[in-house]
């Protein structure tokens, strides 16, 4: 639970075949999935034309006043939403607004739309391409690269599914794409590597169908889950149902391992089961794992909220009592506070209380999702010490991350990482922690029910399931251990030309 770790993106998109106006699903698909990117969200709908709003921040409750005003702005049967997290572009806040999506590109001869969740790898040569259609084109969200790409290819070539394999075939790194057309047909596809969720899902009438990258964008709209899009398939919504399409051969399904241990919501189904369930069995794992310093222990404290499955599944195996100690200030976020004090833990201390009497003088297991740089991890363990802990084990779910991440989530450089040269002895130093002690990649698989080369481990093996990225992770480790400056952002980097 490493607060400073931006996720990616989040998608919902959905056509009524019955003509009627879409946007309020739309808007309860993105609602549910805001975990997935807070730092802007658009809608774009479809009644002839594209309608388009994008703002900063979290999505806004709309108050009944404000509803028809709603209603009014993005008229239409087919829709498209998007929450964000910057992985790629700029980070002011010009640059935000600019890249926020949905993205859309226009030629004389097409107009597209199209929603994106995460991360090229080779930017920089996608750019040079399109700038020799879009001259202008000022950069600040792949999507938009996305978008262009396909409006280049159906400008030579109507048929949108051989525009979707060319994105396939040229461009590396993570892509689920959902997108209207401009005769308004909603389609989707996903790289062939099949990085993050997308899946599909329909009303019980079956007028109407959707995309969602996870499946609690279902849920909200009391639509069914229907199945995951594979990696390689390209799919359009039609009256009929989806009608399925595998252009690329899938060579190597590699689903993020992390988004099992922390980004999507436990209430979603990843590869046919409910990831709470997942991480209940991580914790049962870690029970299983550390036994010897499971019996010296006195109490389980998780750190609220995405190991608290994690906690149950090691209380259930050990017998060992949880007590809630830790508790999330749920209105407090870190988009909306005031600094009271430079006090180096005061933004931690305001997200989350820790109740001390349970503590004091107690052996405790510290169980959480992930350690990425350590921080808040530090300041946490610190707080319990402070209270009257009297030894501190930490039980971290996600093996030790090691290297940068590439597809999606915001974890750049070597240098940021805590666990990318040191053992778990050293990170229990620098953390205050008596002992760190990971999840075994080899426990986490099996908990997940999907095969080891299934999974994406790049940042916890080094070994990334794609060329580029490889290429690039031994580049910048070189960089790293000759004491150079690493390049924290993929889209500044010219991967395939690296010296
Ligand atoms: S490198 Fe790590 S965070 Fe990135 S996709 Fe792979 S498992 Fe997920």
């Amino acid at each position: 639970m490493d607060d400073s770790v931006g996720m990616e993106c989040g998608v919902f998109s959905a056509i009524d075949f019955e003509q009627k106006q879409i946007f309020p699903y739309v808007y309860w698909g993105m609602r549910a999935q805001n975990h997935r990117g807070h730092q802007s969200y658009g809608f774009l709908t479809f009644d002839g034309k594209f309608n388009v709003h994008r703002n900063l921040d979290l999505i806004p409750k709309i108050k009944k006043k404000e509803t028809q005003e709603w209603l009014t702005r993005l008229p239409g049967h087919v829709g498209i939403g998007n929450v964000r997290y910057t992985t790629s572009g700029r980070r002011d806040e010009d640059s935000l607004i600019k890249g926020t999506q949905p993205a859309t590109a226009e030629t004389k001869k097409t107009k597209i739309a199209i929603s994106f969740n995460g991360n090229i790898v080779n930017t920089i040569q996608q750019k040079k391409e399109l700038s020799k259609t879009f001259p202008n084109f000022s950069y600040e969200c792949d999507a938009e690269l996305i978008c262009r790409k396909l409006a280049i290819e159906l400008t030579k070539d109507p048929d949108l599914l051989s525009a979707a394999k060319t994105c396939m075939k040229e461009i590396e790194g993570a892509f689920s794409v959902s997108g209207i057309t401009q005769e308004g047909t909603l389609f989707a596809f996903k790289d062939p590597t099949g990085f993050r969720p997308l899946c599909t899902g329909c009303n019980s009438r079956g007028n109407i169908c959707a995309f969602s990258s996870e499946t609690v964008g279902f849920d909200i709209n009391g639509f069914n889950h229907d199945f995951e899009i594979k990696p390689g398939e390209f799919i359009i919504a039609t009256e009929k149902g989806f009608e399925r399409k595998q252009i690329i051969a899938n060579k190597k399904k590699a689903l993020c391992a992390f988004e099992f241990a922390y980004f999507a919501r436990p209430d979603s189904k990843l590869n046919g089961n409910y990831v709470y369930e997942v991480r209940e069995e991580f914790g049962r794992n870690l029970g299983r794992e550390y036994s010897e310093i499971v019996k010296e222990a006195d109490l389980i404290i998780s750190l609220p909220e995405t190991s608290d499955d994690a906690a149950f599944g090691l209380h259930e195996e050990t017998g060992l009592r949880w007590e809630r100690s830790t508790r999330r200030h749920r209105y407090v976020t870190d988009r909306a506070f005031i600094l009271l004090s430079q006090e180096r833990y005061s933004t931690i201390n305001r997200k989350i209380n820790i109740v001390d009497h349970k503590l004091v003088g107690k052996n405790l297991i510290v169980i959480d999702d992930s350690i990425v740089r350590g921080d808040t991890t530090r300041v946490v363990i610190e707080k319990m010490r402070k209270l009257g802990a009297e030894k501190i084990h930490l039980f971290i779910t996600f093996p030790r991350i090691i290297g940068p991440c590439f597809y999606g989530i915001d974890m750049a450089t070597y240098n940021e990482l805590i666990g990318s040269t040191r053992k778990p002895e050293e990170i229990a130093q620098i953390v205050s922690a008596d002992s760190v002690n990971y999840q075994s990649i080899d426990g986490f698989v099996k908990s997940t029910g999907m095969k080891k080369d299934e999974l994406c481990f790049g940042c916890v093996t080094g070994k990334y399931p794609t060329p580029l990225a490889q290429r690039l992770a031994n580049w910048m480790h070189r960089r790293f251990e000759n004491g150079h400056k690493e390049y924290g952002r993929i889209y500044e980097i010219d991967v395939e030309n690296l010296t």
